[in-house]
């Protein structure tokens, strides 16, 4: 994807130009960003997409310029050395990221990211996009979202705590449970966020759960989180599906903390999941996979690669097979103008954030194609979030079942709503949840006012 036209003359894009400028890393360890070469990174388009996606909802809603600009421009954002210190002695230097990109209806709220691309760009991206999706469930967060460029599968455990923890110590004056509260994102997971409670926690004095979510249950971690974004693409899946989801067949592009447990969650609803892949490879199995054997393989032997019930296919592949629904839990970016067309899903639920890009929207649309958009379909991640954060405000603990009954709640409240507005107006999914997303943080932003 290159720039949308439609933002080639306009001030939005032309001002998110020139106020981001790339800063370049002297290294080429493994542990560290290559330079960037391109202005259009993969975050770069990222950002576009985003930016163009609230500017249709800005459209639709008839806002004026200075909200528009207000709502396109993050409130804070941070970009900071990590110094890491290797296992043989030597120093590299990581860029690490965060951004609040809006904090009109609550704290900032949002994933660390540990991937070797990401950068300002697409953590500004996935940022923008939290801001809409708290809003659209309806809890009392703004939007934010971190990123470390760094490959966790090339760090040792004990540098992967350094690069958190330093990482950390530098956000450490943004970042707090009533300020901005991260949680585990591509690369992150429940140790990430016990190092950054632990981290917070020696520099405050006294034990702050509260500053992140999505930790370990002895460290005031909620039930039902490690499942949540999972359980949510399920209830989306399973809403949009029309008629039985009995033998219904799905793929999934990512096996990781989402993709493995919405494919779990989607075979135990009586779909078959005939396809899955990984940064390793895909494979396939047209009779169904075996979902938990397969999680034990990925375990064993580090990616679905090899699996020997199943036959490989390729990454390319494994997006355009036949399927009742596909599931992108990967990266940002993968269905695009160009494969768009070849897509033979009828349905696909984004688990993960921005899969498909604007160009490739039009494409699936004209194709009567359903997309259940990201900021709906991997909303649960959140939500539980948030109930782990109340539970921690309160220092009290919820069983599962309440948990899975309030998520349940929102999710399900949210896709009806969203529903609705795109019957109603004759828009799409995405373009409906961004409407009413947006249509939320505006008022936010109109009723609090402009200090002074
Ligand atoms: P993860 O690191 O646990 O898993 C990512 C998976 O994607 C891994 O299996 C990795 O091998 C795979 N992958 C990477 N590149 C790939 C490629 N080119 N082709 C196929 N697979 C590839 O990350 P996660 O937490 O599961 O996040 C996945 C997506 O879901 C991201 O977009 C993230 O922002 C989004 N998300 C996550 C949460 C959460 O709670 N973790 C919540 C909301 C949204």
């Amino acid at each position: 994807m290159t720039n949308h036209p439609e933002w080639s003359n306009g001030a939005p894009l032309s001002v998110w130009r020139t106020s981001f400028m790339s800063i370049t890393v002297p290294s080429t360890t493994p542990a560290t960003t290559s330079p960037t070469t391109s202005l259009i990174t993969p975050g770069r388009q990222a950002l576009d997409s985003a930016l163009f996606q609230l500017d249709q909802a800005a459209d639709r809603l008839g806002l004026d310029d200075g909200l528009r600009t207000m709502l396109a421009t993050p409130r804070r954002s941070l970009t900071v050395a990590v110094p890491v210190r290797r296992e043989d002695g030597r120093m590299d230097v990581v860029q690490g990221f965060r951004v609040q990109h809006n904090i009109t209806r609550g704290p900032a709220k949002g994933g660390i990211r540990f991937h070797p691309s990401t950068d300002i760009h697409e953590v500004t991206a996935l940022a923008m996009w939290m801001t809409w999706k708290c809003a659209l469930v309806g809890i009392p967060y703004g939007g934010a979202k971190g990123g470390v460029a760094v490959d966790p599968a090339s760090l040792t455990s004990r540098e992967l705590e350094r690069v958190t923890r330093r990482y950390v110590n530098e956000i450490l004056p943004i970042i707090g449970p009533e300020k901005d509260i991260p949680a585990p994102d591509v690369g992150t997971d429940e140790q990430t966020m016990a190092w950054i409670m632990d981290t917070y926690s020696v520099n405050a004095g006294y034990p702050v759960p509260g500053v992140v979510t999505g930790k370990p249950m002895t460290l005031g971690g909620s039930l039902g989180r490690a499942g949540a974004t999972s359980r949510g693409v399920q209830i989306c899946a399973l809403r949009a599906l029309p008629g039985s989801p009995e033998g219904r067949t799905v793929a999934v592009q990512g096996f990781g903390k989402v993709g493995a447990l919405a494919a779990r969650y989607l075979a135990d609803a009586g779909c078959r999941v005939v396809a899955v892949s990984d940064v390793t490879g895909a494979v396939v199995n047209r009779s169904g996979l075996d979902v938990d054997d397969l999680r034990a393989w990925v375990r064993e032997s580090g990616g679905v690669y090899g699996y020997r019930h199943a036959e490989a296919l390729s990454h390319a592949e494994l997006l355009e097979l036949d399927v009742d629904v596909l599931v992108p839990a990967a990266l940002e970016g993968v269905i695009t103008e160009e494969n768009a067309p070849r897509i033979r899903a009828r349905l696909v639920v984004e688990g993960a954030n921005g899969p498909t890009t604007p160009e490739a929207d039009r494409v699936l649309a004209d194709a009567g194609v359903t997309v259940v958009p990201d900021i709906l379909a991997n909303a649960g991640g959140v939500i539980v979030s948030y109930l782990e954060w109340v539970q921690n405000t309160q220092a009290y603990s919820w069983s599962a079942g309440e948990v899975e009954m309030k998520l349940r709640d929102l999710m399900e409240s949210a896709f009806d709503a969203v529903s609705a507005m795109s019957a109603e107006h004759g828009v799409t999914l995405r373009q409906a949840a961004h409407i009413i997303g947006v249509d939320r943080v505006a008022e936010a932003h109109r009723l609090r006012g402009l200090y002074p």
